[in-house]
């Protein structure tokens, strides 16, 4: 194939993958670019039926290049290799809600999404089994069900606190788990690892391929075709430039580097960035509000399956705030269980409090030209910050969870409350966020970007607002959707 022809996707972390294999599925061969290096070696996974014994990896790096303008205390983390964050990830893969789409549009039209969870359904649909995931097959109205492949149900201990949950508008339901249930020893970080488990099988295949140590900078767009006509990089081992042809770009280099490359990518008609002609890029960037919550239970329940405790009714909570309560599970909560002589019985319990924050242009990322560029990507000026009403809405669910469990007859004891920093969950999304109107919005319905018809934003920084569940389910099956549209615009000459 003739190299300007290829769609060129940007990242192997999970929004890639999934776009690689929606491309790859309809004959397309993609090329990926990975600014890591394809030899990293990145850790060890063992589970047994979902119980975690084992696990290895290298500690997640902060991104030091960042001027602070926001929250001092915020971070920014990043992994640049193959599989990006999905090294590092928890695997829980729960499904937006249509509650989650309606919750945005009733905040105005700046948090409108151009599509709802029907227009998404079928893509959740196709993605889902290639995440082997372990959960629940209640189809609940604030956690749909998915496609899973090994049915999990928390045990009837949990029955009590299920009915008081109610009483709350929440429901109590087994988390969903990529591989969740699986029995397994991988030589990657976590059990689903976007690179192991997608990418190589279809590289070995020759489906698609991928350029290692190659990191995107910028695209070339061209004012007389009116598209983009290559992606500029730079050799990470050389520090040479790299110019790579292409017919169309799929950025998924995660929330905080695709609106980089497309901060980066200035021309006389796009000096502020490609997509920015509104001033929107880089804008609205949020991430989940966190507080971890540990409890003493005054009794024994199974490790797993985990359990998640869903948002309120939209009824009884503030436009765009809410919260929900993760489980953990982990090899070290194991290995405690273990060391007390109750393997895979707990009387302590922690869990993650994800809430949500208002997305505002006032947090976000923008180039940084001040300081200095000694890796070829410029340094950025970063602002995240956590309203008020985003910790009361965590502490309000911590006070519900503590009312479910002495409700139903436990005696539950608050050990840890703690806020984590902004920037700490990791969930980055909304620096090129989807809105049907380019004030709002840098892509369209379909993720691509407006007035720049062969570009598509594929990560989860196209989130119009960051409702409260985890976003690589959401992001790849957005992925998914626009690859294939993209593939189909392309062969019918649309683009
Ligand atoms: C500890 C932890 C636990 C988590 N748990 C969960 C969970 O349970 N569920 C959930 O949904 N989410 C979870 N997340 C978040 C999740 O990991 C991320 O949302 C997800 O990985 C983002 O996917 P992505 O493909 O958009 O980006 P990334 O995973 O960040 O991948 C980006 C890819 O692009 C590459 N790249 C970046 N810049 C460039 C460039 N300029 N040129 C070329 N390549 C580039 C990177 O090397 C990488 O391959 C967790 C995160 C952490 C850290």
């Amino acid at each position: 194939m003739d190299a300007s022809e290829r769609v060129v996707v940007v990242g192997t972390g999970p929004a890639a993958s999934a776009a690689a294999w929606a491309l790859t599925r309809r004959g397309a061969k993609p090329l990926l670019l990975e600014a890591g290096s394809g030899t990293a070696s990145l850790g060890l996974t063992g589970r047994l039926r979902g119980l975690t014994f084992a696990k290895f990896r290298r500690p997640l790096k902060h991104r030091s290049d960042l001027t602070m303008v926001g929250d001092p205390q915020a971070e920014l983390l990043e992994e640049l290799a193959p599989g990006g964050l999905s090294n590092h990830w928890a695997c829980a893969v729960p499904r937006f809600s249509r509650d989650d789409f309606a919750d945005a549009a009733r905040a105005g039209e700046p948090y409108t999404w151009p599509l709802g969870y029907d227009d998404l359904a079928p893509w959740y649909d196709q993605v889902e089994p290639l995440l082997q995931i372990a959960g629940s097959r209640r189809d609940l109205h604030r956690l749909p069900a998915g496609r899973v492949r090994d049915h999990w149900e928390l045990g009837p201990e949990w029955q009590p606190v299920a009915e008081e949950a109610g009483a709350h508008s929440r429901d109590l339901v087994a988390m969903p788990y990529a591989y969740g249930s699986r029995t397994i020893l991988t030589r990657s970080a976590t059990a689903f690892n976007a690179f192991t488990r997608l990418i190589k099988p279809l590289a070995r295949r020759g489906e698609l391929s991928v350029r290692y140590d190659t990191q995107a900078l910028s695209l070339e767009w061209s004012r007389g075709e009116r598209r983009v006509l290559a992606v500029r990089c730079r050799d990470t081992r050389t520090g040479q430039p790299v110019r790579i042809p292409c017919r169309a770009v799929v950025l998924a280099a995660g929330a905080v580097n695709s609106a980089q490359i497309l901060l980066e990518s200035t021309d006389s008609e796009f000096p502020d960035g490609l997509g920015n002609q509104h001033g929107v890029l880089g804008r609205y960037l949020h991430d989940h509000p966190l507080a971890k919550v540990v409890i003493d239970l005054g009794r024994r329940v199974p490790l797993a399956p985990a359990s998640y405790l869903t948002r309120g009714s939209l009824e009884r909570s503030d436009p765009l705030y809410a919260a929900a309560c993760m489980q953990w599970n982990s090899a070290s909560e194991m290995a405690r269980t273990m060391l007390r002589g109750h393997p895979g019985r707990t009387s302590r319990i922690g869990f993650s409090l994800f809430g949500t924050m208002i997305p505002t242009p006032e947090d976000f990322v923008a180039l940084d030209p001040s300081a200095a560029n000694p890796h070829g990507r410029a340094a950025l000026r970063f602002s995240l910050r956590y309203p008020e009403r985003a910790i009361i809405e965590l502490e309000r669910t911590r006070d519900q969870l503590l009312a479910c469990l002495r409700k139903a007859d436990w005696a539950p004891t608050l050990r840890v409350f703690r806020v984590e920093a902004p920037g700490n969950s990791v969930h980055y999304g909304g620096t090129c966020r989807m809105h049907s109107n380019p004030r709002f919005g840098v892509v369209d319905a379909f993720s691509r970007v407006h007035d720049v018809k062969n570009v598509v934003v594929a990560d989860s920084s196209v989130f119009t607002t960051g409702p409260e569940k985890n976003p690589v389910l959401t992001a790849m099956a957005l992925a998914a959707r626009a690859s294939d549209r993209l593939h189909s615009d392309l062969n019918e000459g649309r683009v």
